[in-house]
C-alpha cells in the first residue's frame, strides 16, 4: 500500500497516496498569511483516558497527539469512523511494546483551517546533491531540507502552544503533503521533483534544526485506512530512531521493500536490536522525545540531540553504523542550478 513506484526509487521516508494526488490547493486564501480563525476541539467519541489505561510509570514513554485537518463543514473522515483511527493507535502502540516503548495518547482534536493549509508543499531542497557514492546520511546533510514557509505556517497554526510542544510527537491529517527531494533517475543530472506523500515524518536526520524547535514532532498522514497502525508506526520510527529506509543489512535507501523490519516498505514491525540490528531498538530508547514517570509523578526526560540530531549526532555515541564515504562532500565551484 505504501509502495513508491519505481520511478521514485531514490526518495526516502516517504508513503505513496495515489489519491491524494488531485487535491489542488485552493484558491482564494493565503497560505503565508496566519489565519487567526482556526478552530479546534476535541473529538469527543475518543475516549483517550481509557485508551492510556495500561500505561506503566518508570517505563520509556512518547506523547502523541492527533491532529485532524478539516475545512468548516467538511468533517474529517476519522470524524465519523473515529473506531478506525483508535485502531490504527493502538496497532502502532503494540509494535512499539514490543520495543519497550509505550506511546501516550494525549488527545484527538479536530483543527478546522483555511482550504490551502490542507495541501501543502512540505519542504525545500535548498542545499546541493552529493555524489552517490558518498554516505547516505552525509549526503543528506548536504541536502539541506527545511520547512516551506506555507508548511511552517500551517503546521504551527494547528499546533497549539504546550510547554512540551517539542518533546511531543504530533500526527496531522491533512489532504495532501507533497515532498521535494533530489530525482537520480538521470545518471548524474540530478534534478528535483515533487511528490505527494502518504506519511511524511519530516525527521531530525534530514532537517536537524532547520524545522522550528515547537514543532519538530511533527508527522503528516494523508490517509486513512485498514494499514493505518502500521504506517503510523513506521513514520513514528523515522523520527524516534531517526533512521532512513534500512533493515539488518539492508543500508539505507529511498526505496526498499524487504520482509521483517518496521524501517523498510513492505508489512514488517520489526524494531532490531544491537549492531546486527543497525542500533535501531538502542537508538529508539535515546531518542529526545522519550520520559519516564517517576513515583512522585514528575517526568524524567531523555538527553536532547547535541548537534541538532543528524544521523550521528554525538548523543547516539556508537549505536551509530559507519560505511561508504563519509567525508562531507566539497560544495561543486560552479553550482549546477538547483531547479534543471
Ligand atoms: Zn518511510
Amino acid at each position: 500500500m505504501y509502495r513508491v513506484p519505481t520511478r521514485y526509487r531514490f526518495l526516502l521516508f516517504v508513503t505513496f497516496s495515489p489519491l491524494s494526488i488531485s487535491l489542488a490547493v485552493a484558491a482564494g486564501d493565503n497560505p503565508g498569511t496566519r489565519n487567526p480563525t482556526v478552530v479546534c476541539q476535541a473529538l469527543k467519541s475518543i475516549d483517550t483516558a481509557a485508551i492510556n489505561r495500561d500505561l506503566k510509570s518508570g517505563v520509556a514513554t512518547v506523547d502523541v497527539a492527533i491532529y485532524l485537518g478539516e475545512t468548516d463543514g467538511k468533517p474529517h473522515g476519522y470524524v465519523a469512523s473515529p473506531d478506525e483511527l483508535v485502531a490504527s493507535f493502538v496497532r502502532a502502540r503494540e509494535i512499539f511494546a514490543k520495543a519497550g516503548v509505550q506511546l501516550k495518547l494525549l488527545s484527538v482534536r479536530r483543527a478546522i483551517v483555511p482550504p490551502s493549509w490542507l495541501a501543502v508543499q512540505a519542504n525545500d531542497v535548498t542545499g546541493f546533491p552529493a555524489p552517490p557514492e558518498t554516505n547516505t546520511y552525509v549526503g543528506f546533510r548536504s541536502a539541506g531540507w527545511k520547512l516551506t514557509k506555507e508548511a511552517t505556517n500551517a503546521f504551527e497554526g494547528i499546533i497549539e502552544r504546550h510547554a512540551q510542544n517539542h518533546r511531543t510527537i504530533y500526527l496531522l491529517y491533512l489532504k495532501q503533503v507533497r515532498m521535494a527531494y533530489y530525482d537520480r533517475t538521470v545518471k548524474d543530472r540530478p534534478r528535483i521533483k515533487s511528490i505527494p506523500t502518504g506519511g511524511l515524518s519530516l525527521p531530525a536526520y534530514l532537517f536537524e534544526t532547520r524545522i522550528p524547535r515547537r514543532i519538530r514532532g511533527v508527522i503528516t498522514l494523508c490517509r486513512q485506512g485498514g494499514k493505518g497502525g502500521r504506517t503510523i508506526a513506521h513514520e513514528l520510527g523515522h523520527k524516534l530512531m531517526n533512521v532512513s529506509h534500512e533493515h539488518r543489512k539492508i543500508g539505507p535507501q529511498f526505496e526498499v521493500r524487504g520482509k521483517g523490519g518496521l524501517m523498510i516498505y513492505g508489512r514488517g514491525t520489526e524494531i532490531p536490536s544491537g549492531k546486527t540490528g543497525r542500533w535501531h531498538k538502542e537508538r529508539l530508547h535515546l531518542s529526545p522525545f522519550i520520559y519516564r514517570t517517576k513515583e512522585d509523578g514528575t517526568r524524567q526526560w531523555n538527553a536532547d540531540y547535541r548537534e541538532g540530531g543528524h544521523y550521528y549526532d554525538p548523543l547516539y555515541g556508537d549505536k551509530v553504523i559507519r560505511f561508504g564515504v563519509m567525508t562531507r562532500p566539497k560544495r561543486p565551484k560552479r553550482r549546477r542550478p538547483s531547479n534543471e
